[in-house]
């Protein structure tokens, strides 16, 4: 058994964030963070578009309210309102102290940060680092850990998390390189673990978002919040899935259909291109529907439509988002200095998650938190994107959350005893479940398993939802569960054995499809990314609440928390 005051799983934005703050704020404290990855490869790294703060160096009439009435509104009303008011104050201030570490924030004329505009916010706020934001920050951020001596494994797949009487002490994981199983014991478990776009068929995220670290969480009897709203990014390019940065709209491209016209004039005239995501997507999945998208020939009647940079003139195109155009010419073959790029939505985003209060703690219901159990990022619901996340948001709350989850979790444990763990009987319990997936006689292979599954979930519980769909979905998802008891696992040996990750991450994306049907099929209203064709209205009589649910074996239990308003009313929300 190994021993650190605290062990981070995830070396993402926030997993990375929070290490730092515990290094900064108690150099004794022994802090490690462990990654499936290698730290630098977390999806973070990805990001694109950039990071909102209201820093006012383009348009001085920001300011944090208006940051967090768009947030609110953007949300559906869902946000807690607290948690928005301190993601939006800290805004500037963590901006700024990525700024001293040394991040390369794209400039102003006269040196300031630069700020442009992106969907959902009233005024330019988002900062960035052209579209390779992510690669800056988690750079910098990586290389701060190294220089305060905080301890990572990197390539070891945590398996398991250890709670016991409501308290976490620590996880179970198995070493990549050459299949050895270990616990790790900590006064202090964070959680920082991603995303879950491979619970779908086509999503802009990379391939280790399988949802792990709440696939974990709900196994050990904790809820999971709001997992029914899946944020469809409109720009997925066409038919890799791989994502075309709202930044591109922020510049100022257009969506076009085979009409030729900018059908967004129809959907949010007031905001056009710049929409949030939500309804952005809705309006492209209804042009395809109505015969109105575009085929590979060019002709009417396919199945994307054109996000058109034309206009903005090369110059422009290659200093504010040269990457976007490098993967549309790598990946489809498009110069978009001369053509317009192919898109259609594309999963990019979790807007639940593991519920914690903020300070990051993990809740075990509305009014009860564990101990030792924090989480941050996108693995969790502090919640400031409620039903919709806009743009830029994401990567902020990473920063905010994961530096006061670190801050929270250097005063948890002081003056904190390490935990009483019998790592032997957890080590063999691991290696009986890794030996048992080797020994299975299965007649699958774990691909065909998985690709099944992600056509069931993207077809069940898309950006359209009705009762029938998604009841279909849980039988044909139990029906897949049963196959997992069958998937064969050809390499048997210990060194490098990717194939036994696959095969564990499978049962990440079962658990948390379970719980994003389920939640979906509770929620009988349509709310942000939640769209129900058998009930299109908002309802806030009935669903104004968070979903909490609860995973068994044997079903899925929902229950409910109230949101936070304290500052915006709910109103209609148009644009
Ligand atoms: C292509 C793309 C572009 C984006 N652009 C933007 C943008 O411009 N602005 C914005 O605000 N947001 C953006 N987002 C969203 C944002 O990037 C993410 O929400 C955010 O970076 C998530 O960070 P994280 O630290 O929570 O997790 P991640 O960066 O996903 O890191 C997860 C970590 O957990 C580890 N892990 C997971 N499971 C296990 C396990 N079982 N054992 C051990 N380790 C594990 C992984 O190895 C990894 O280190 C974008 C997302 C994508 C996909």
């Amino acid at each position: 058994m190994i021993d650190h005051d605290v062990i981070i799983v995830g070396g993402g934005l926030a997993g990375s964030r929070a290490a730092l703050e515990i290094a900064r704020t108690n150099p004794s404290l022994s802090v490690a963070v462990v990654a499936k990855t290698h730290p630098i490869r977390s999806h973070s790294v990805a990001a694109q578009g950039g990071m909102a703060a209201t820093l006012k160096n383009v348009d001085e009439t920001d300011s944090w309210e208006a940051h967090a009435f768009d947030t609110v509104k953007g949300s559906d009303y869902l946000a807690d309102q607290d948690a928005v008011a301190i993601l939006t104050q800290e805004a500037p201030d963590v901006v700024i102290d990525l700024e001293h570490m040394g991040v390369l924030f794209s400039r102003l004329p006269d040196g300031r940060i630069a700020q442009r505009a992106f969907g959902g916010h009233s005024h330019n706020r988002t900062c960035y680092a052209a579209d390779k934001t992510g690669h800056a920050i988690l750079h910098e951020l990586i290389c701060n850990l190294m220089k305060y001596g905080v301890k990572v494994y990197e390539e070891w797949y945590v398996m398991r998390l250890i709670l016991e009487d409501g308290q976490a002490k620590g996880v179970v994981l198995y070493h990549l390189l050459d299949g050895q199983v270990e616990v790790i014991r900590a006064k202090a478990v964070m959680f920082a673990t991603g995303g879950y776009g491979r619970v779908y068929n086509t999503t802009s995220n990379d391939y280790a978002s399988t949802g792990d670290g709440l696939a974990m969480t709900a196994m050990a009897g904790l809820p999971l919040e709001d997992m029914e709203f899946v944020q469809f990014h409109p720009t997925g390019l066409y038919p890799v899935g791989v994502l075309i940065s709202e930044a591109v709209r922020g510049e100022g491209a257009y969506l076009i259909n085979s009409d030729g016209d900018r059908f967004m004039a129809n959907y949010a005239p007031s905001r056009m291109e710049l929409a949030p995501r939500d309804i952005t997507s809705r309006a492209i999945t209804y042009e395809i529907r109505a015969g109105r998208g575009i085929k590979p020939d060019g002709s009417a009647g396919g199945v994307f439509v054109y996000l058109d940079l034309r206009h903005m003139g090369k110059e422009k195109i290659m200093s504010r988002v040269p990457f976007c155009w490098e993967e549309a010419h790598r990946l489809v073959g498009v110069d978009a200095v001369y053509q317009p790029m192919p898109v259609r939505p594309t999963v990019h985003y979790s807007m639940g998650g593991i519920p914690v209060n903020t300070d990051g703690q993990v809740r075990s219901s509305a009014d009860e938190l564990v101990e030792g159990f924090f989480a941050a990022g996108e693995t969790s619901c502090v919640s400031v994107h409620g039903a919709n996340r806009l743009g830029s948001n994401s990567l902020l709350e990473c920063v905010v959350y994961g530096r006061r989850t670190g801050a929270a979790i250097a005063r948890y444990v002081e003056n904190r005893k390490l935990p009483e763990v019998n790592a032997e009987r957890y080590i063999q319990d691991a290696n009986t479940q890794l030996q048992s997936l080797i020994d299975q006689p299965g007649e699958y292979r774990i691909h065909q398993v998985r690709q099944a599954y992600q056509d069931c979930m993207t077809d069940h519980c898309g950006v359209f939802r009705t009762e029938a769909t998604m009841q279909e979905g849980l039988v044909q998802l139990r029906e897949l569960q049963k196959k997992y008891a069958h998937v064969r696992v050809d390499d048997k040996g210990k060194t490098w054995n990717t194939e036994l990750i696959e095969a564990m991450e499978l049962r990440s994306l079962f658990v948390v499809g379970e719980m994003i049907l389920s939640s979906a099929l509770n929620r009988k209203e349509s709310r942000g990314s939640h769209c129900r064709e058998d009930y299109t209205q908002r309802d806030d009589q009935s669903f104004l609440k968070h979903t909490l649910a609860y995973y068994s074996p044997a079903g899925i239990d929902i229950n409910y928390m109230p949101v936070v308003i304290n500052q915006f009313e709910p109103q209609e929300r148009k644009y």
